[in-house]
């Protein structure tokens, strides 16, 4: 495949804009090579600027669930531009879209809007701290919540892939209220309660982790942090912002039966367009401004168009009552089709999956938590993601990261991909 015009447009981004990007992982850095710059995308394909077609595994990074350019949400977004792209005033479509979301999601009474995952994690934390008058959070390594201050503490993919675990600029005062826990280790966070007892306002997790490979939690985990949560007066934050309308209708709230406390989304929610949100029963939430003292705000936050795209993707969700079944059989066909060509060829891997959330990684050790998940950014990946890449297959240029599988993929897709696969496991 030819990349120049790719090539040269990044040359050029890199002129004004840090790295070429407005998204670090974008950059290719982790894999090397230079990015590919897409020009046009509809259902499981991308087509970049060069003219190549790409089956496409990261869609956008989970949001493009029902395929690229989906028309639903297209022809909402088209409509409702024509009437109007902000007014800065409450509309009748956010009530509608809030309305179906509490809906479709166990044990939340309200939820607030915001414009990406980020602002929702950062929300979401600042109303437990109003809400229990504490200061502490546990997060957990490997987990990825945004790039807000108090979460870039051993953060994950983007911000493990740079090198840059504990960013420049994040203060001291900021990261000494951040406690750091290890994923699935359920000891490792009791002994954070006991060395800071009634100070801990919220664990916030990422209850199937997506920003390490994915790492689904160890049997028990969750409830484990439930009952410590409960124990001490700490609320249990679940950032959905990748697994939200994702693993199912309720996220993993539903999917595992465990009660979160507040609850952060992103990605799929806005169907293609920036948006986030938060929620949570109404005893929390009564006590974000203008009901309660915790303050929080967004000119563009709600805005129409995010909303009504945002409202077509939930609706098509809702009413497909095989979607996630669906998705879960494409997954794992793919897995075992993986499995069959990486065992055949003898080369030492480990698949991790959760529905539609997919990672290989290139060594036979388990993928448990952040340090486990480092066994595979090797040159493997490496070999791996280009030798797809020029196969016409594109998975996420980060061995950190989890591959988000579309309902518009096909047989016949999944058949071509697990071809390319096989021809490059050779050169592995
Ligand atoms: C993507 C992601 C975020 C951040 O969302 P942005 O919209 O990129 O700000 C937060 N948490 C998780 C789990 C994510 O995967």
């Amino acid at each position: 495949m030819l990349y120049e015009r790719s090539s040269r447009l990044f040359a050029e981004a890199e002129q004004v804009i840090p790295g070429g990007v407005n998204s670090p992982v974008r950059a290719f850095k982790a894999v090397g090579g230079t990015p590919i710059f897409i020009k046009e995308a509809k259902g499981a394909y991308l087509y970049d600027e060069d003219g190549n077609r790409l089956i496409d595994y990261i869609n956008s990074w989970g949001p493009m669930i029902l395929g690229h350019a989906y028309a639903p949400v297209v022809d909402a977004v088209i409509e409702k531009a024509k009437k109007g792209t902000s007014f800065g005033t409450p509309t009748a479509l956010e009530t509608e879209i809030a309305k179906l979301a509490v809906n479709m999601v166990p044990n939340i009474d309200k939820i607030r809007f915001v414009n990406s995952g980020t602002e929702a994690c950062m929300s979401a934390i600042r109303l437990a701290r109003g809400y229990t008058g504490r200061e502490k959070i546990i997060k957990f390594a490997g987990c990825y919540h945004g790039h807000s201050d108090s979460f870039l503490i051993q953060a994950g993919s983007g911000a493990i892939t740079f090198g840059t675990p504990n960013s420049p600029g994040v203060t001291q005062g900021t990261a000494k209220d951040t406690l750091l826990a290890t994923y699935n280790d359920l000891d490792n966070v009791r002994a954070l309660f006991e060395a800071n007892p009634k100070e801990i306002a919220a664990i916030i997790i990422e209850p199937v982790a997506g920003n390490m490979g994915c790492v689904p939690p160890a049997e028990g985990f969750l409830q484990g942090l439930r009952n410590l949560c409960d124990a001490n007066g700490t609320l249990l934050i679940f950032d959905e912002v990748m697994t939200g309308f994702r693993l199912a209708k309720g996220g993993v709230q539903e999917l595992f039966g465990i009660k979160a406390d507040i609850v952060a989304f992103g990605k799929v929610i806005g169907g293609g367009l920036p948006v986030g949100a938060f929620a949570a029963r109404n005893e929390i939430m009564n006590y974000l401004a203008p009901v309660g003292p915790v303050y929080q705000a967004g000119t563009l936050s709600g805005n129409p168009l995010a909303m009504a795209a945002g409202f077509e993707m939930l609706k098509a969700l809702d009413a497909d009552a095989e979607i996630f079944i669906r998705l879960d059989a494409k997954t794992s066909y793919l897995e075992t089709g993986i499995r069959n060509i990486l065992e055949k060829k003898g080369i030492a891997f480990t698949i991790n999956r959760v529905g539609s959330m997919i990672s290989v990684h290139f060594d036979a050790r388990p993928v448990t938590d952040f340090a486990t998940a480092g066994y595979g950014n090797n040159d493997s990946f490496k070999k791996f993601f280009h030798g797809l890449l020029a196969e016409g297959v594109y998975i996420a240029p980060s061995a950190y990261e989890t591959w988000f599988i579309t309902d518009a993929l096909t047989y016949d897709d999944l058949n071509f991909t697990l071809q390319a696969i096989e021809k490059v496991a050779d050169t592995l």
